[in-house]
C-alpha cells in the first residue's frame, strides 16, 4: 500500500491482497452479509478498473467489508496472489462434508480442480479421483495428490462406476469444469445421498437443458458455491503461509507483463495450468 487516508494509515507499506468483489451495502444480499452475492455485483478488473494494473485504487466499500487482508510475512508475493482462488476452493469444500470413508470425484483438472484435489486430501478424503477431458491437464496436475486420474473418454463413466461399485457412486463430486456435459455426468456418478458441488459456472452457450432426474432418484445433496468471502480469504492466506498446500504447479507460468497476450493465448489452448503476470517494481 502506497498511500491511504489517515484512518487507514496503518496500511501504508504493508503487503495486502484485495477482494475483487466490491459490495454495494444496500441490496438485500449485502444487508444479510452475503457480499459475494451482491445484486449490484461489481468487481475490480470487470466493472471497476484495476485488472492487470500496477496501481489500483481501493474502493472505500472494500475497506468497509474487510476486503483488504495483510499478507503474512512468510508468504512470497507470487504465492499470495493465489489467496482468492484458494479462498473460493475453501468455500467450495466448506459447503461439503468430506471424510476418510469418502471417494471424492473431481471433474476438471484445471487450476481449481488441482486446488480441490489438494484441499480434499488435507480434509482427509479416503480416495480422490481427478478427471479431465484433456490428458495434458492431468499431466500438468500430476503433482496433485489424487489416487486415480482419468481422462473423460467413452469409458470414463463405466470406469468410475466400477471403482465406486461398493457405494454405487462417488460420495462427493466437485464439478470444476465449465461444461453442461460435466454437470450431467457428475450427477450420474454420485452415490445415492451423495453430495455434489456445482462449483464452476457455465458460459451462456453451455447453459442448456439439464436432466434433474438423477438428483431426485439418488436423493443427492446439491450445493453450489461461488466466489470468495472475507473469512475465506483470511483462511486461504493462513493456509498458504502454513506451506501445507503444494502450490508449485500453479507457479510455473509466471511471465512479465509484456508477455500477457501470449500467456493468455497459451492458457486458452490449455498449454499452461495457471498464468501469472509479474508487474514491474
Ligand atoms: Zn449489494
Amino acid at each position: 500500500v502506497e498511500t491511504a487516508p489517515e484512518e487507514h494509515a496503518h496500511l501504508i507499506g504493508r503487503r495486502v491482497v484485495l477482494m475483487p468483489d466490491v459490495p454495494c451495502y444496500k441490496c438485500p444480499q449485502c444487508l444479510q452479509g452475503n457480499y459475494n452475492l451482491c445484486d449490484v455485483g461489481r468487481s475490480i478488473g470487470w466493472e471497476l478498473p484495476g485488472g492487470f494494473a500496477e496501481d489500483v485504487a481501493v474502493p472505500p466499500e472494500t475497506l468497509k467489508a474487510g476486503g483488504l487482508a495483510y499478507v503474512p510475512d512468510a508468504l512470497p508475493d507470487q504465492e499470495a496472489v493465489l489467496a482468492e482462488p484458494v479462498a473460493c476452493a475453501l468455500r467450495g469444500q466448506d459447503a461439503l462434508s468430506i471424510g476418510p470413508a469418502d471417494t471424492v470425484l473431481i471433474v476438471g483438472a484445471g487450476p481449481m480442480g488441482y486446488l480441490h484435489t489438494c484441499l480434499a486430501r488435507l480434509r482427509g478424503a479416503g480416495r480422490i479421483i481427478l478427471s479431465d477431458l484433456l490428458a495434458r491437464r492431468l499431466e500438468q496436475t500430476r503433482e496433485a495428490p489424487a489416487d486415480i486420474r482419468l481422462v473423460v473418454d467413452d469409458r470414463f463413466e463405466t470406469t468410475v462406476k466400477d471403482l465406486t461399485r461398493a457405494r454405487g457412486g462417488a460420495d462427493v463430486v466437485i464439478i470444476a469444469a465449465a461444461t453442461a456435459d460435466a454437470q450431467r455426468t457428475a450427477v450420474r456418478l454420485a452415490a445415492k445421498r451423495g453430495q455434489v458441488n456445482f462449483y464452476a459456472s457455465l458460459p451462456a452457450d453451455e447453459a442448456g437443458r439439464f436432466d434433474s432426474n438423477p438428483i431426485h432418484a439418488r436423493e443427492l445433496r446439491i450445493v453450489a458455491t461461488r466466489d470468495a468471502t472475507v473469512p475465506a480469504l483470511h483462511a486461504a492466506l493462513d493456509l498458504l503461509a502454513s506451506r501445507r498446500l503444494p502450490v508449485g504447479p500453479l507457479m510455473k507460468a509466471m511471465e512479465p507483463f509484456d508477455a500477457l497476450p501470449s500467456l493468455l493465448a497459451r492458457f486458452d489452448r490449455a498449454d499452461v495450468l495457471k498464468p501469472t503476470v509479474r508487474l514491474a517494481g
